[in-house]
């Protein structure tokens, strides 16, 4: 088999997270504990929940209370995602957005290739609104289950239960795949987006203004892109010498205004 291709069992159930944002009502979380423990998935992460009675949770939750008490509990998204490296985003609107959506089989391959080396988050909205355009802006993918047309939103909890059984049956495949490097951690991304901000800012392509709108329409952009912890390394080295360039053609300037 040539070396950057690797033969797997489906994905790496351990290396896949569930992140809930905003989740309002504690008995779906009850409910998606016990859909991800029948699945074989243990990493449990909320963002923000509104309520913290846990009652009805473990009511829900019906022998999957380990994963409950093991929940990782954040109040920003950033937070959640610290040590993930690939977040697809779950809706029942496509048409919203300004990316692709697959369906749930068409992201299989690529998750079983991401989870292998890299940690992988699946990123479900609240039960209210769905994902807002901040939090689709974290998302690197975008995925919907197919539904009748004028009623597609599901349980927040069925919509789990469905993700997380198309990718428990895909460990009954065998799968030789493109081996995928180590991705860019988020970490790694946020701090690219941060220098892309300030340079941008520098040489006046977004201003206080447009920054926010500007930089969401980037970071979607980047985000849709598979890139490795090398090219971010590579980007930021252009970024550093634009900045250099750009201070020593200023100073240029100011030293050709002095002589005049
Ligand atoms: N009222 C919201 C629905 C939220 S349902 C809306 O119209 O968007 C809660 C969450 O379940 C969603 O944010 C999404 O993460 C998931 N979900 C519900 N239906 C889905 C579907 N058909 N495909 C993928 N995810 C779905």
């Amino acid at each position: 088999m040539p070396a950057h291709i690797f033969s797997s069992k489906g994905p790496r159930l351990e290396n896949i997270a569930i992140v809930l944002a905003s989740p309002k009502n504690p008995g779906n979380v009850g409910a998606v504990a016990r859909a991800m423990k029948n699945m074989g998935f243990r990493d449990l992460r909320l963002v923000n929940p509104l309520s913290l009675t846990w009652q009805d949770a473990i009511r829900m939750a019906c022998g999957a209370e380990d994963l409950l008490e093991k929940a990782q509990i954040t109040g920003s998204l950033a937070e959640a995602f610290a040590d993930i490296d690939w977040v697809i985003g779950t809706s029942a609107r496509k048409r919203r957005y300004n990316k692709n959506v697959f369906l749930p089989r068409e992201i299989i391959d690529h998750t079983v290739s991401i989870s292998h080396k890299n940690k992988v988050a699946f990123l479900f909205g609240s039960e209210k609104y769905g994902l807002t355009t901040e939090e689709i802006s974290f998302c690197n993918q975008l995925v919907s289950i197919p539904t009748q047309k004028n009623f597609s939103s599901l349980n927040l909890s069925q919509a789990v239960l469905i993700i997380a059984w198309e990718l428990s049956q895909a460990q009954e495949n065998n799968y030789e795949l493109p081996y995928q490097p180590k991705l860019a951690s988020h970490k790694e991304l946020h701090d690219l987006f941060l220098h892309l901000e300030k340079v941008l800012m520098e040489i006046e392509f977004i201003t206080e203004e447009n920054s926010r709108h500007m930089m969401l329409s980037i970071k979607t952009m980047v985000r849709q892109k598979t890139l490795s912890s090398r090219e971010v390394k590579i980007l930021r080295g252009v970024l550093r010498n634009l900045r250099r360039s750009n201070k020593l053609s200023s100073a240029n300037v100011e030293i050709t205004n002095c002589s005049q």
